[in-house]
């Protein structure tokens, strides 16, 4: 109804694990966790509290180069929750970085006939419009051809 604010379905919800990610973001930098288990190693996305691979609590924060491969996508023409309305065709995908680890995200700025598997990306970043209270606008990663 007119007046009423609109539900919406694109804000994520920082809590103080996610803090340091989404101040990052909000800087135009993407964090990872690093495991430093011994013999493991391994990066990996969305964070984590422990390991993935090896359940190692020994995990830190680890900003990421920005650089990614198209491993696969979809070109969304309709959805019925707000924003995403407004927002077709838009290009959901997973992407692979370069640290290893698969993200989810949007491609941004790409004509649909140029998307190919492998295709080289770049991290970019995306202040979703504003929400309440002011100041608070979460900022997402999406990625754009390199
Ligand atoms: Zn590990």
């Amino acid at each position: 109804m007119a007046g009423e604010a609109q539900p919406r379905f694109d804000i994520p919800e920082a809590d103080a694990f996610t803090a340091p990610y989404w101040q990052a973001a909000a800087e135009g930098r993407l964090l990872l966790r690093r495991c430093r288990a011994e013999g493991c190693g391994a990066a990996h996305h969305y964070p984590r509290e422990f390991c993935p691979r090896c359940w190692s609590e020994d995990v830190v924060w680890e900003e990421a180069g920005g650089r990614a491969t198209l491993y696969t996508w979809s070109i969304v023409h309709r959805n019925d929750l707000p924003p995403f309305g407004e927002r077709v065709p838009y290009v959901p995908a997973v992407v692979e970085l370069a640290e290893g680890p698969r993200m989810m995200t949007e491609i941004v700025d790409a004509p649909h006939e140029t998307l190919h598997v492998g295709m080289p990306l770049r991290v970019t970043f995306r202040t979703l419009a504003s929400t309440e209270p002011p100041g608070t606008a979460p900022t997402v990663p999406v990625v754009r051809p390199a």
